[in-house]
């Protein structure tokens, strides 16, 4: 109950619930605070109401699935078993309407526009034997028509509840375009940032990665599968794909099997359990099995284990690429072994390897009907349970009106405040006062990019709607204060990524070498001639995403050179990042006094950075990741193994500390927090029985501001080593100036077990536990407890 009304104080204060739409829009989180109890009440008669409503559900969608599939013909069946990409501005839409009428295709991918969404579905509905409706689907990673940050930076927020409602905005205008499923969330534990990929997922840790990933189902699917202005998710990339090595984006993953199931494979299991409807197929080899063919993961892990009932995606062509890896001998061989391992749906670009394999392999025996219909009939349940064959049109006249909804709008802008991350503030320069500065110098390459501010996976909004950098400050401060802005460098990556296709903003072209040395000596000069110089560094969108891996971090092209002649000019100097991942900014972070992670912030991103800026919002997030020094220490993450000589951890290499710049879970604040009163509440409990943790945690400070209390255990001896700390809760707290709060934790076998490398199973020991209570990775306040038998 307290958790509640905090966390209800927590939404009011953040401002969710400050414009008029926006109280419509989330009605049932502003309604009174009093009435809550009945509510909840209310609530769990109607939860119990919805199971058995959801069973009834199951049961009619897999008899009407069954008698469908009774009357299907072998093509018209394996036609459900393919997904094709069709791209306007590429492809005719007369070159998929033979295929749908016939029955031969049973999703599109990349269709956004909803009249379009409509004529293909009247061919599939009207004049396809069985009228079978398509499914469409689409990459809503971080929104649609509205773009929220970046999923790395929602991670940030360590604010799931903001990121349901993201996610829940994402899902509502995607529906009202005619998309039905989407290809998220993307959960891969990512521990090398060479990985271009890491900017989609939600860092390094299992734990915050879970949490992440049941909000982001949650907020796609709503309460089940086919509610209203919702999407079917779809949880991606199963798995270990964040595990490339080199961070070579596709290349192979090797994981132990501990490092997978405590590591890599909780994300993932989180969303089986909050009900996502499907799962896409990682393209890469796991332990030299590709995944899409991988058998043990498909059927022993997510069906069997997991009790997974959905269907799976392949990755683009990845059964097409069990023939490249050296895993399928020929096409035929693909398909069978595909969907033998539990791949039910091919997406495809043209391969459509199982259209034109299936039957044979039936003919041959190598594949039954039996094991057909078994793929098939979760497609058609899916269909069913979406609503699709009742309502399969989008309503052509609504679109405008929910793209248009100011709660939209609102919500993006409270996300990217809340994901936004304060590495760095010497001497408290930020906030800035809205006052004190008469000219300000806004330099550098991304602070006046709209396509840059949105990030990768941002292909169906009006880019004329982003606000950058520049047009918030500009918005925000109005006509007293002057504010120029020079470029300063131009960057760019030297191979152009195949994604560059669907830019909406074309890279500006590039500058001779007199243009680039008189535009660098420009900035340079506006910052002599400014108050002050707020600079926005980081990497185009292209740079950081899929194809989009990099075996340095540094700052692309001359931005390091920009910022050290702007920090000799002279005038106080405020970095402003854009980026997905960490980067190599130790000089930086020597010589800058105040740097803001403001991540990929999305469409609203701009206004949310000038609030953060001039203080009328404060920055509350954490790092996902531990941002290392420079990509020589990959890997580098918190959560390791104790080694020998602990104490001495630092000494690793001889040359340099063997630290990072940022641990993992810190961010600072524009107020100050004091933890104290570190309790748990019982010296010893039984195996399978909980703890409870609490800690004060009081804003000393003299304005508001959230802290997030993050909770690490360590199991100081057992049937494994265990790593040095493991986060197992975390709670973001709003606190007024002054004020305390309690934060409480259960720690219970869901916590306190592990996956064991010599029994091969789950196993909870009975051994002593440490307790850690903090800001980040690094906490100090200590007890511990101990499980016996
Ligand atoms: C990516 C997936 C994505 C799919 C469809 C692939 O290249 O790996 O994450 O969902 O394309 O766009």
């Amino acid at each position: 109950m307290n958790k509640l009304l905090s966390s209800l104080k927590a939404l009011v204060s953040v401002g969710t619930c400050t414009s008029l739409a926006a109280i419509t829009f989330f009605a049932p989180i502003c309604s009174p605070l009093i009435s809550i109890s009945a509510q909840q009440k209310r609530k769990s008669v109607q939860t119990k109401q919805e199971t058995v409503k959801l069973r009834v559900a199951d049961q009619q969608a897999r008899q009407r699935a069954n008698a469908l599939l009774a009357q299907m013909t072998l093509a018209e069946k394996i036609g459900q078993l393919n997904q094709l990409f069709f791209f306007s501005s590429l492809q005719k839409e007369e070159s998929m309407n033979d295929g749908i009428r016939k029955g031969e295709i049973g999703s599109l991918l990349f269709v956004t526009d909803p009249a379009t969404i409509n004529r293909f579905q009247k061919i599939a509905v009207s004049e396809s034997r069985l009228k079978i409706p398509l499914i469409f689907g689409f990459d809503v990673i971080h929104g649609f028509h509205t773009i929220f940050p970046v999923p790395i930076a929602m991670a940030a927020s360590w604010d799931p509840k903001m990121v349901e409602r993201a996610q829940t905005v994402a899902a509502r205008e995607a529906r009202a375009a005619g998309i039905n499923w989407t290809f998220a969330p993307m959960v891969d534990i990512a521990r090398d940032p060479r990985w271009g990929r890491i900017v989609e997922g939600s860092g390094e840790d299992p734990y915050l990665g879970a949490a992440m990933s049941r909000a982001q189902v949650r907020g796609f699917q709503g309460d089940r599968i086919g509610s209203p202005e919702h999407l079917l998710a779809c949880v991606k990339h199963f798995a270990g794909y964040g595990a490339a090595e080199g961070g070579r984006d596709y290349d192979a993953a090797n994981i132990s099997d501990a490092q997978l199931w405590n590591v890599y494979l909780p994300p993932f299991k989180a969303a089986v359990d909050a009900g996502v409807g499907s799962v896409m197929s990682a393209y890469m080899d796991l332990n030299d099995v590709p995944a899409t063919g991988n058998r043990w993961l498909l059927r022993d892990v997510l069906r069997k284990d997991w009790k997974f009932g959905g269907f799976v995606v392949s990755d683009a062509d990845s059964v097409n690429d069990l023939k490249t890896h050296g895993f399928a001998r020929d096409s035929q061989d693909a398909a069978v072994k595909a969907l033998t391992a539990g791949v039910n749906m091919e997406m495809s670009f043209n391969a459509t390897v199982y259209r034109k394999n299936l039957a044979n392999a039936v003919k041959q025996n190598q594949v039954s009907i039996r094991d057909i219909d078994d793929m098939v009939r979760p497609l058609l349940e899916t269909k069913i349970k979406l609503g699709l064959f009742e309502n399969p049109y989008v309503d052509e006249a609504k679109v405008k009106s929910i793209f248009e909804n100011p709660a939209h709008r609102e919500a993006a802008k409270t996300a990217a405040e809340r994901s936004a991350v304060l590495l760095k503030n010497q001497n408290n320069l930020l906030p800035l006062s809205k006052t004190a500065y008469k000219k300000i110098a806004v330099i550098g390459p991304l602070a006046d990019s709209r396509q840059n501010t949105l990030g990768s996976w941002s292909l169906a909004m009006d880019i004329n709607e982003t606000s950058t950098i520049l047009a918030g400050l500009k918005t925000k401060l109005g006509t007293g204060t002057q504010v120029e802005f020079a470029p300063g460098v131009q960057i760019g990556r030297i191979v152009p990524s195949v994604f560059d296709m669907t830019l909406k903003e074309k890279h500006p072209p590039a500058w001779t070498e007199v243009q680039a040395a008189n535009e660098f000596k420009k900035a340079v000069a506006l910052a002599k001639d400014s108050d002050i110089a707020l600079m926005v560094l980081g990497e185009n969108q292209d740079m950081s995403g899929e194809q989009a891996s990099r075996s340095t971090l540094d700052l692309p092209g001359r931005q390091l050179e920009l910022v050290q002649a702007v920090v000799a000019a002279g005038k106080p100097v405020v970095v402003v990042l854009i980026n997905g991942r960490p980067l190599d900014i130790t000089w930086v972070a020597q010589n800058v006094p105040s740097i803001l992670e403001a991540w990929y912030p999305g469409s609203e991103g701009g206004n949310a950075i000038a609030e953060l800026l001039f203080g009328d919002a404060v920055p509350g997030g954490k790092l996902p990741f531990t941002w290392i020094k420079h990509a020589g220490q990959i890997p580098l993450y918190y959560s390791h193994n104790l080694t020998q000589n602990p104490g001495e951890q630092e000494k690793r290499y001889w040359h340099e500390k063997a630290v990072p710049l940022y641990p993992f879970g810190y961010g600072l604040s524009y107020t100050t927090f004091a933890f104290s009163n570190l309790k748990v509440n019982q010296p010893e409990i039984k195996i399978g029985a909980s703890v409870e943790v609490t800690v004060d945690v009081k804003n000393t400070g003299t304005r508001a501001g959230d802290e997030v209390v993050q909770l690490y255990i360590h199991q100081q001896a057992g049937g494994a080593s265990r790593p040095i700390r493991e986060l197992k809760g975390f709670e973001r707290v709003a606190l007024a100036a002054g004020e305390t709060k309690t934060a409480r934790f259960k720690l219970g076998p869901d916590e306190l077990r592990y996956w064991n490398a010599s029994t091969k199973a789950w196993v909870q020991e009975a051994e002593n536990f440490d307790v850690w209570v903090g800001n980040d990775s690094s906490a100090s306040l200590h007890s511990t407890f101990r499980v016996t038998q």
